[in-house]
């Protein structure tokens, strides 16, 4: 019975981990963590000083690069040295 609550317990804190983010309180700076849902207006109430703060959510995206395997430079700067010499 304990454990199932202790494994309860861990569920609640993994979704809370995955829905919430740490934001700043707009008033005294001080970080709060609170859940996040994108299906509805977010606020919550400052755990340090009490004031009520809105969060907006700014969606951006981008695109996302591979680094590149083969260092083609090495080769150019080695064909130069024996075209020197
Ligand atoms: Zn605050």
């Amino acid at each position: 019975m304990l454990k199932f609550q202790a494994e309860m317990e861990q569920e609640f804190y993994k979704s809370l981990a995955q829905q919430s983010a740490s934001v700043p309180c707009q008033a005294c700076k001080k970080e709060t963590l609170v859940p996040i849902r994108l299906d509805e207006n977010n606020t919550f109430n400052c755990e340090h000083c009490d004031v009520n703060n809105a969060v907006y959510i700014d969606i951006t995206t981008a695109v996302t690069t591979v680094p590149l395997q083969k260092l083609e430079t090495i080769r150019i700067n080695e064909s130069e040295a024996t075209r020197t010499a």
